[in-house]
């Protein structure tokens, strides 16, 4: 059967796919270390999945408004408000399947054919795809890991064009795990506004920070900035809840209510439960969150500490979120068993066969220099992983 252009074009998502491959691997027996997951591993929190069973008991299981219940709109306006003292109406409120598919539909209702759209680099994989999906071009902006995967205002001026609509931020960053300071968002403020862009501003890591550092929120630079940002967040990372599939966007109400139509023609109303599990999450008790966070900060320490020790292996420290990003272009043109190491893809071939661990290709994210490793997996499972990584290392250099 014939395709479509765009279907042909169409990318499978890549840290899906490294984790079908490791999962395959398991099932016949290998036992692979899967570094690949973008997702927490703890269970979602006793009192949301609790509040949601209340809620299949009382028959709250048919069609819903498409953009979101209005209880779940008003936790999430308090939600906003109680962090970053920001206030938003239900009517600037878009709940849909994800923050993935929220960003889907941000991106169909803004951009038009020929738009352009600055992705900094190191991106999340689906940014550029979702931007060519929508008609637009995806314009990387550049990071290096000797300014932390941060874009510098001049090196942002320098990408603005005349067709210039977006600038996607996200922080604390996937894959990179690095943010912004209040500042540094101040001089991209000033560039924003000068040039007349709207913000994309995913900030679906806003509470998985380390060292103390606290999140700024984009949309709290100024009532003008708020008023240019659309605000992107949701229940997978922070509440540990990638099943549940919510996730929603802040800001101007005509791009919200654009959102939910297109979503009235498409998925309508994300799960009436989730919506209801999700309200439990940004409203309830929040012990949970902070329990994860703690958790998280220990594995980062101890992965990049021993990453770090790895002949060949450059590993930054990252704010937030919960990945490594290490340089591993020291192997390039280096060979195991007569396989040179050329790029990202070789590298993650490389350890997946000889180490049984599974990581992420950089080249996915932008950076071909890199690895992506996630931790959000057991201490044991991270000892066992770096342990085998250092090994098949020295085993062949
Ligand atoms: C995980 C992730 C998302 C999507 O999350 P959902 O599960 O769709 O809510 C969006 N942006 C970034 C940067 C992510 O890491």
């Amino acid at each position: 059967m014939e395709l479509s252009k765009l279907a042909k074009e169409l990318k499978p998502s890549a840290t899906l796919a490294i984790t079908a491959k490791a999962k395959e691997m398991k099932a016949n027996g290998i036992d692979v270390i899967g570094f690949g997951a973008g997702e927490p591993d703890f269970d979602t929190p006793e009192n949301i999945k609790n509040y949601a069973k209340r809620f299949i008991d009382n028959g709250f299981t048919k069609y819903t408004a498409a953009g979101g219940i209005l209880e779940l709109k008003e936790s999430i306006i308090n939600r906003i408000s109680d962090d970053y003292g920001v206030i938003y109406e239900p009517k600037e409120i878009f709940v849909g399947s994800g923050a993935k598919h929220v960003l889907y539909n941000l991106f169909q209702v803004l951009i038009d054919k020929g738009d352009e759209v600055i992705i900094p680099s190191p991106y999340w994989v689906s940014y550029p795809e979702q931007v060519r999906i929508a008609g637009g071009s995806p314009i990387v902006l550049n990071t290096s890991q000797d300014n932390n995967f941060k874009f510098s205002p001049e090196q942002l001026e320098n990408v603005i064009t005349p067709k210039t609509k977006i600038l996607v931020l996200n922080y604390p960053s996937n894959p990179t795990g690095s943010t912004f300071t209040e500042a540094e968002l101040i001089k991209i403020s000033e560039i924003v506004k000068k040039n007349n862009l709207i913000v994309v501003s995913d900030e679906i890591y806003d509470k998985i920070l380390y060292d103390g550092i606290k999140h700024t929120s984009f949309v709290q630079i100024s009532d003008e900035i708020k008023k240019r940002t659309i605000l992107v967040n949701g229940v997978s990372k922070t509440y540990s809840m990638t099943g549940w599939r919510i996730g929603y966007a802040a800001g101007n109400s005509d791009v919200i209510s654009a959102m939910s139509n297109l979503s009235g023609q498409s998925t309508s109303n994300p799960t009436s439960i989730s919506q209801k599990a999700a309200q439990e999450a940004f409203s309830g008790d929040q012990n949970e969150v902070i329990k994860m966070i703690n958790e998280f900060e220990l594995r980062r320490n101890y992965i990049c500490n021993e990453l770090n020790k790895i002949y060949g292996i450059k590993c930054s420290i990252p704010d937030g979120a919960f990945y490594v990003f290490p340089d591993i272009s020291s192997f390039f043109g280096k060979k195991y068993k007569d396989i040179e190491i050329n790029n990202s893809v070789d590298f993650t071939s490389f350890l997946l066969n000889e180490a049984r661990v599974a990581v992420v290709p950089g080249i996915e994210f932008g950076s071909d220099k890199n690895i992506r490793i996630s931790y959000a997996t057991s201490i044991v499972d991270i000892r066992e992983g770096v342990k085998r990584i250092g090994d098949v290392i020295s085993k062949y250099w």
